[in-house]
């Protein structure tokens, strides 16, 4: 960290910026450690129960997983250029945005077939995947959540979002031990991706309106 001293006695201001953005590029690490987490769980989760909505969701994690590391891109950008990057952190937001449409189409296909007919599926590793991926979504809004400037204000909003698509698939698990129909899972997987849609909406909107992360 010597270039860190050498640049920070300068200027309190660009020693800010520096501090800032390291801060940053170590939240967006936490966040992507966690999404991999998240996702090796619920793909378990997923061969184990034969359940679809928590396969669902572990690939909306994997998408934000992908976003993370953009975010330390950014960031790191930003560090060496010792200069915002608001145009590639806008691009960052956009491709995490638009990355959810074909994503929650391919999804929202498979849930619909799935709707039809019982499926075969083990609630209990359904249940048990599922806590854990709200337990790691719950950790990551804890993570966004020490920000106080605008622009990851996003991602912290997103996190909710993400909470709200792991508790859809939890409910599926929960509603099927309790013997309900095991089409359940199909409605939740089409749940999460509508959730998916409206996601990537918002950040598109959010993006276009400078409130990037
Ligand atoms: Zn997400």
């Amino acid at each position: 960290m010597e270039s860190h001293h050498i640049r920070c006695a300068g200027s309190p201001c660009v020693c800010a910026f520096i501090v800032e953005r390291e801060a940053e590029i170590e939240r967006y690490w936490k966040q992507s450690r966690v999404a991999v987490l998240i996702f090796l769980v619920e793909i378990i989760g997923g061969l184990l129960s034969h359940g679809f909505s928590v396969i669902s969701d572990s690939l909306h994690v994997f998408v934000d997983f992908a976003f993370y590391l953009t975010g330390v891109k950014v960031a790191k950008d930003e560090l060496r250029a010792l200069a915002p990057q608001p145009h590639s952190r806008q691009i960052g937001a956009y491709s995490h945005g638009f990355v959810f449409f074909p994503v929650a189409t391919l999804i929202a296909f498979h849930a619909i077939e799935r709707l039809q007919g019982e499926q075969g599926i083990a609630p209990t590793p359904l249940i048990y995947s599922t806590i854990l991926g709200l337990l790691g979504n719950i950790w990551q809004v804890k993570i966004a959540g020490k920000v106080h400037n605008i622009t990851e204000k996003g991602v912290w909003f997103h996190n909710i979002t993400d909470c709200l698509a792991s508790a859809v698939a939890l409910i599926a698990g929960l509603a099927i031990f309790f013997g309900v129909t095991s089409a359940v899972d199909g409605w939740a997987s089409l749940g999460i991706a509508v959730i998916m849609f409206w996601s990537g909406a918002t950040i598109i909107y959010q993006a276009r309106n400078g409130h990037h992360h």
